[in-house]
């Protein structure tokens, strides 16, 4: 009885004190650490930040700021509740020393943690070129700094924007030039805009979206070289093409690099593709064995799925950041028999030309595409991905509300191609080659993404010297 008693005191100790250090503060960190106090941690809370700001959201910094009805700096995150944290924004992590529990800053500083959550995201890949990237009129779009100082150059009215890259930010970017009215290239490599994600087929009609807004897209195009002029402002671009444009603003819309730099001596299983994880957000060393006190969430984060034969699954996007979270809170203070698992099934939306894209589970794993619903002629449709006579994705143009259908089905990898749900049913429900690109073949890289069954894989480690 007594010895009942003592297990439970330390279980109960275990989960209510300690000190906890979560590195990241962004949406992933703030919502572990309001998990954490929701769930009765009452131990010391440290978040650690090397941006200056408080937690703020991303995803209006690509819409409602580019266009300019919200302000980059009115974009904060809600507070779910209080979180009586030590803040320390502006400070970079800069090493993890593990055989002493400590997260080493940029100020010299040392915190010590107990657990330790890592939450650092992604940062966008910049123009390959440094100097050329160092032209005034060049940009990329991660932080809010970048979005007031893109809104403001886009406020200017540039003879032409250019756009490097045709993937969801890309094409986002494309379309807000659009609705302001602004002459608009974009140079995708790939044939089509969002095939790494979606691939050929829905890639055809996004191309088509484009042009028919007026975009000059141009696919199976790099650009090789920005040009300047004395000033050091951008003047013009020389393109795969053979062709110059003139430009006042190029984005470099490249996909992303993982913050995992920090990490490099704390033998923990990172690379290329983030730090991987099991699926209760418990990070791996770089021998594969799980640890303890240190837990993964959000962009940086790959951990294996159960529906994608147990590969690897990176995934940047809002929704698991935000579950990824909950997760980790939940097994920072839960031992084993109180582990909840982290399954998300991807998700996404994204609003361009007038068009809702939502989609659900990993499009790029399947092979084989069909239109169950609705006429992509009129943009407004479902399509189920397959693979090996299995649903494994969906996506719907402005169809949104059929989504969780889909989503059931893949959830229980029902087969595919699937019935239709009996309404709206589409004129040919014969399933065809989804197109995606070859993976050895350099396109940008999509934002969910399956990476192997290795936890120390480095991937496919993509380089461009060009866009
Ligand atoms: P992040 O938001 O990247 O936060 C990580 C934080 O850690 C950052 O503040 C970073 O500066 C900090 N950090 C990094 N290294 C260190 C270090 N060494 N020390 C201290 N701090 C460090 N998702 C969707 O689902 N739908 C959308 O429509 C959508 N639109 C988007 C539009 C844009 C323009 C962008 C940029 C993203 C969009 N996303 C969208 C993605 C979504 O915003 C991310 O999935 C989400 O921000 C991930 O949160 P996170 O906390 O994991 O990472």
């Amino acid at each position: 009885m007594t010895h009942v008693f003592v297990a439970d005191d330390l279980v109960a100790a275990f989960r209510a004190e300690g000190e906890i250090v979560i590195v990241g503060a962004s949406l992933a960190g703030l919502r572990a650490a309001e998990a954490l106090r929701e769930q009765g941690f009452r131990g010391s809370l440290t978040l650690i930040g090397d941006e200056p700001h408080e937690p703020y959201d991303r995803p209006p910094l690509s819409k409602q700021v580019l266009k300019g009805w919200v302000p980059a700096d009115h974009t904060k995150l809600p507070r779910m509740r209080a979180i009586d944290a030590d803040w320390r924004l502006g400070v970079a992590a800069t090493g993890l020393d593990r055989a002493n529990r400590q997260v080493l800053l940029a100020t010299g500083e040392k915190v010590f943690y107990n657990r330790l959550l890592i939450a650092t995201g992604v940062r966008a890949r910049p123009w390959f070129n440094p100097e050329e990237a160092a032209l005034n009129g060049v940009f990329t779009l991660r932080t809010c700094a970048d979005a007031a100082r893109l809104q403001a150059a886009l406020q200017a009215h540039p003879r032409r924007v250019l756009i490097v890259g045709a993937g969801f930010i890309g094409s986002e970017m494309a379309s807000v030039c659009c609705d302001l009215g602004l002459p608009v290239t974009v140079a995708e490599r790939a044939d089509a805009p969002l095939v790494g994600a979606l691939g050929g087929v829905i890639g055809d009609i996004a191309a088509k979206m484009q042009r028919d807004a007026g975009v000059d897209l141009r696919t199976g195009v790099s650009v090789q070289a920005l040009e300047g002029d004395t000033d050091g402002h951008l003047r013009r671009a020389r393109l795969s093409d053979e062709t110059t444009l003139d430009v006042d603003v190029v984005v470099a819309s490249l996909g992303s690099i993982r913050n995992v730099e920090w990490l490099e001596d704390a033998q923990l299983a990172t690379g290329f593709w983030g730090v991987a994880c099991d699926a209760g957000c418990r990070a791996f060393d770089i021998n594969g064995v799980v640890t303890d006190n240190i837990f993964v969430a959000g962009d940086v984060a790959r951990a294996p799925h159960v529906l994608y034969d147990y590969q690897f699954l990176s995934l940047e996007h809002w929704d698991n950041a935000v579950f990824g979270a909950e997760v980790a809170a939940t097994n920072m203070i839960n031992l084993e028999t109180g582990r909840r698992p982290h399954l998300p099934l991807p998700s996404f939306w994204s609003g361009q030309f007038g068009v809702n894209i939502k989609g659900v589970g990993v499009c790029s794993f399947g092979d084989e595409i069909v239109f169950t619903q609705g006429s992509p002629a009129d943009h407004r449709f479902a399509a189920a991905y397959g693979r090996r006579g299995r649903i494994v994705g969906a996506v719907t143009f402005n169809h949104g509300k059929w989504l969780p259908y889909y989503g059931a089905m893949i959830e229980r990898s029902a087969p595919f191609p699937p019935p239709p749900p009996g309404y709206d049913k589409a004129g040919d429900l014969t399933p065809m080659p989804a197109r995606f690109p070859d993976p050895r073949v350099p396109t940008g890289i999509p934002d969910v993404v399956l990476t192997g069954h290795d936890p120390t894989s480095r991937g496919a480690e993509f380089r461009p010297k060009t866009s």
